[in-house]
């Protein structure tokens, strides 16, 4: 069941215990999957839930853990940086969003693999 692989050290993932750390607020001893060769950790969309769960219950979900970003330009296109904090979360260098408006915000939305 456990088929997940590090995509930079081609070694499965194990079962482990992480912390993170959402705008200066630590949640930890979180069920996670870890790269026994590079460290890398990340969650299973399971493990995601518990993590919101308990983010939420901090009260360090949502809006109130936003961080301001200014919306830039590279070539012709408006652009913005994610904040290094949500790599952990599952929005990494590489992770496939859909983007789209709903009101007045713009939303990420994680691509379901
Ligand atoms: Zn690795």
């Amino acid at each position: 069941m456990l088929k997940l692989k590090c995509p930079y050290c081609k070694v499965k993932y194990e079962q482990s215990k992480c912390t993170i750390e959402v705008v200066g607020f630590q949640l930890r001893g979180l069920d996670c999957l870890r790269c026994p060769e590079c460290g890398d950790e990340i969650f299973t969309s399971e493990q995601m839930e518990v993590v919101e769960h308990k983010a939420r219950e901090a009260g360090v979900w949502g809006t109130k853990i936003g961080l301001e970003r200014t919306i830039s330009r590279s070539g012709r296109r408006p652009v913005i940086s994610v904040p290094t904090e949500y790599e952990k979360l599952g929005f990494k260098v590489g992770t496939k969003v859909r983007v789209y408006v709903e009101g007045d915000k713009l939303v990420l939305k994680r691509s379901t693999t």
